[in-house]
C-alpha cells in the first residue's frame, strides 16, 4: 500500500508538471493574432514583457514546487513522520495541546520554508516587473499580523475540534462539522469589519460621480449598496480588483484603488455587474453549500478511517497519533481531490459565463466588460496564450482572448427570465 501511495504522489506530481511544461511551450510558440479589441491595448513588446514575467514566475514556481515535492517525500516516506509524531509526545501526552502541537509546529515549519520565496516574489521578481509597491516595513508587519491571526484561528478551530472529539467520541464528524460551519459562517459576516481593516484602510469613493452610478447598477440589480468603499490596495501591489461583499440585499461595494487608475467609469460599472452576477445568480450560496457538503463528507470520511485504524499499515508504520492519521488523511484527501481539479473548473467556468451573460444584460453589451478585461489583462500581464488542456483542467475563468470574443459577440438576453 506505502508503494501505491508513493506511486499515486508521483503519478500527481507529474501530470502537474508535464501541464506546467506543455503550457509554457504553447505560451511561447503558440502567440497568434489578436482580436480587433486588443489592437492598441496589446502589441507585441507587451507580449514579450508578459512572456518574460510569465517565465519568471514559472520558474520560481518550478523551484517552490520541488522543494515542496520533496519535503514531502522526505516527510512521509522517508521516516520523518514517526519521528515527528514521538517528538511531539514526548512534550505532552495531553490529547488537545499535543493535537495543536503538531499541526502548529509543522504550520510554523511550512512558513519558515515559504517566507524566502515571498522576499524573492515581491522584492525581486514583482518588483522587477513594476508591481510591487510594498517596503520591507510593511511586507514585515504584514507577516506579523497574519501570523498573529492565523494562530488565533488555528487555535479556536483546530482546538475546539480536538476537545469535540474527546467530548463526543461516538459522532464528533457531525460536531465538528457543525463547529467549523458557525466559526466560518461568522468570519464570513465579520471579517470585513475585524480583519481586512488590520491590513487595508478603507475610504469613500474618491470618484463622485462614479458612486451614484455604483448605487444606481445595484439598485437595478436587485441589491441595495450599504458603502461603497475604495480600499488602498495600491500600498502593497499594482494588481487590480473589485468586489463586494454582504449577506442578503445589502452589500458593501469594494473596488480597488488600482482598478480604478486602470479603468473609466463604464468599464469598472461593467466589471462591478460581472461581479453582481455571481451574486444575482446564486453562485455564492452554491459555493458556500458546495464547500460545507464537502467538509462534512470529509469528516465523516475521516472518523470512519480513524476508527477502523487501518491507517498507520498504509504507510508501513505500526501506530500513529490522532494528529497524525489526520494529517496523512488530509494529504491523501489533496492527492485525489487533483484529480476532481477539471470538473471543478469547468463548473466555475460556467458560473463565470453565467455572471458576464448578466454583466451584458445589465449594462447593455458586453463591449465595456471586454475592454476593461483587456485593459486588465495589458496591466496584470497576463497570459493571453495558455495551452487548452491546462485551460481545461485549472482556469476557473475562461481564457482572455476566447472570453473577450465572445463577450464581443453577447447579446442582452430578453427573456424575462427573473
Ligand atoms: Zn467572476
Amino acid at each position: 500500500m506505502k508503494l501505491l501511495l508513493l506511486f499515486l504522489y508521483l503519478l500527481v506530481t507529474v501530470i502537474r508538471f508535464g501541464l506546467d511544461w506543455i503550457n509554457i511551450r504553447h505560451r511561447q510558440k503558440g502567440r497568434k493574432p489578436l482580436p480587433e479589441v486588443f489592437s492598441g491595448q496589446i502589441d507585441e513588446e507587451r507580449l514579450d514583457h508578459s512572456d518574460a514575467y510569465a517565465l519568471a514566475g514559472d520558474r520560481v514556481g518550478f523551484v517552490e514546487d520541488v522543494v515542496g515535492v520533496t519535503l514531502t517525500l522526505v516527510f512521509l516516506f522517508g521516516g520523518l513522520l514517526p519521528w515527528y509524531d514521538q517528538l511531539i509526545a514526548s512534550f505532552s501526552h495531553n490529547f488537545i495541546i499535543s493535537g495543536l502541537l503538531f499541526f502548529g509546529l509543522l504550520a510554523l515549519v511550512q512558513m519558515v520554508v515559504g517566507v524566502p520565496f515571498s522576499l524573492y516574489k515581491n522584492f525581486v521578481l514583482e518588483e522587477r516587473f513594476g508591481f510591487n509597491r510594498m517596503s520591507f516595513k510593511l511586507w514585515c508587519s504584514d507577516l506579523l499580523k497574519s501570523l498573529l491571526i492565523g494562530t488565533l484561528l488555528f487555535s479556536l478551530l483546530a482546538g475546539g475540534a480536538l476537545w469535540l472529539v474527546q467530548l463526543t467520541p461516538q459522532s464528533w464528524w457531525l460536531w465538528v462539522w457543525g463547529f467549523w460551519a458557525i466559526i466560518s459562517l461568522f468570519l464570513l459576516y465579520l471579517s470585513p469589519y475585524l480583519i481586512e481593516p488590520l491590513f487595508f484602510k478603507f475610504t469613500p469613493l474618491a470618484k463622485e460621480d462614479l458612486e451614484s452610478d455604483v448605487r444606481e447598477l445595484l439598485e437595478k440589480a436587485g441589491a441595495h449598496a450599504g458603502k461603497v468603499l475604495q480600499v488602498d490596495a495600491s500600498r502593497r501591489s499594482g494588481h487590480s480588483n473589485a468586489y463586494f461583499t454582504g449577506i442578503g440585499k445589502v452589500k458593501r461595494v469594494v473596488l480597488f484603488d488600482t482598478l480604478m487608475e486602470q479603468l473609466d467609469n463604464k468599464e469598472l460599472l461593467a466589471v462591478l455587474a460581472h461581479e453582481l452576477g455571481h451574486w444575482r445568480c446564486g453562485h455564492i450560496r452554491q459555493q458556500l453549500i458546495k464547500s460545507q457538503i464537502v467538509v462534512l463528507f470529509s469528516c465523516w470520511l475521516a472518523f470512519t478511517v480513524l476508527n477502523s485504524q487501518i491507517l498507520p499499515g498504509w504507510l508501513g508504520l505500526e501506530q500513529l497519533s490522532f494528529a497524525g492519521q489526520v494529517l496523512v488523511l488530509g494529504w491523501l484527501g489533496s492527492l485525489l481531490g487533483f484529480f476532481w481539479t477539471p470538473l471543478s473548473s469547468w463548473w466555475s467556468r460556467r458560473h463565470e459565463r453565467q455572471a458576464d451573460q448578466f454583466a451584458i444584460n445589465m449594462v447593455g453589451s458586453g463591449r465595456e466588460l471586454a475592454s476593461g478585461l483587456v485593459k486588465l489583462a495589458r496591466e496584470n500581464l497576463s497570459n493571453l496564450f495558455p495551452h487548452p488542456w491546462y485551460v481545461a483542467f485549472y482556469y476557473s475563468h475562461p481564457s482572455l482572448v476566447e472570453r473577450v470574443l465572445w463577450l464581443e459577440r453577447g447579446r442582452v438576453e430578453t427573456k424575462a427570465s427573473d
